[in-house]
């Protein structure tokens, strides 16, 4: 199987005085397919993972690969070119424009593709549908409800057919019932075949996962590692 994330021995410090150092020697393989879910207290080094995982921030040591591609010696503007084409991230406060609707939201996930305008929304209607939202695609997302428009925005990740997407506390916003429904789209997504992994704070969320990986001051405390 493709290992689809890579970190190797991956350290984050954060200068000041003193300094912080965030993650310590994390080491941890995803392979294509899989549902992680990570947990752990807050100060653990979740973010800090998750912004290693997706380009946003690199190791200060260690080695980060994303979809079989070492960051380390990408230019910022090859980093941000894979970040466009090989993944995609929903976050807690689905960061919607609310002045356009649901399509034109999910549309801008290919924007820095090059993708014409056409096929963009072609695309994006595709991904409405799979996030179950094909009835309302020309609502503006300030209409829609909470869960909608955590459901946009999962489209928006998606639009793209990225090896990897990555949630950072998903259902964090949503009342439980919602959450819920949120969180069997991901398991749904993922039995299609889509690479997840989420961030959550979420005791069901955790539990719904194939795989669970704790962290505790900067850590990989536990990884229940991949089960096939
Ligand atoms: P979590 O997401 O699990 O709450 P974080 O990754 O945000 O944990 O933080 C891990 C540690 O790194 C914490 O001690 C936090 O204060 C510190 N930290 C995170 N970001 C920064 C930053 N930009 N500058 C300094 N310290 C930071
Ligand atoms: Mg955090």
């Amino acid at each position: 199987m493709n290992p689809v994330l890579e970190l190797r021995d991956a350290s984050k410090v954060y200068p000041g005085s003193p300094p912080v150092q965030s993650i310590r020697g994390v080491t941890l393989t995803v392979h294509s397919g899989e549902l992680v879910a990570v947990v752990g207290p807050s100060g653990s080094g979740k973010t800090t993972l998750l912004n290693l995982a997706t380009g946003l921030d690199r190791p200060t040591s260690g080695s980060v690969r994303i979809a079989d591609q070492p960051i380390e010696n990408l230019s910022d503007r090859r980093l941000s070119g894979l970040r466009a084409y090989r993944l995609g991230v929903v976050f807690q406060q689905f960061h919607l424009l609310d002045h356009l609707s649901a399509l034109d939201n999910v549309a801008t996930g290919l924007l820095y593709r090059g993708v014409p305008a056409a096929r963009r929304r072609d695309a994006a209607a595709g991904a409405l549908e799979r996030v179950g939202l094909s009835h309302r695609p020309h609502h503006k997302a300030r209409q829609l409800s909470g869960g909608e428009q955590q459901r946009v925005a999962i489209a928006r990740a998606l639009v793209g057919r990225p090896p990897i997407v990555f949630a950072d506390e998903p259902t964090g916003n949503l009342d439980s019932a919602t959450g819920a429904d949120i969180l069997a789209l991901l398991r749904q997504l993922n039995a299609d075949g889509t690479t997840i992994v989420v961030i959550t704070h979420s005791a069901e969320v955790a539990a719904a996962a194939r795989r669970r990986i704790e962290m505790r001051d900067g850590r990989i405390e536990h990884d229940t590692g991949s089960r096939a």
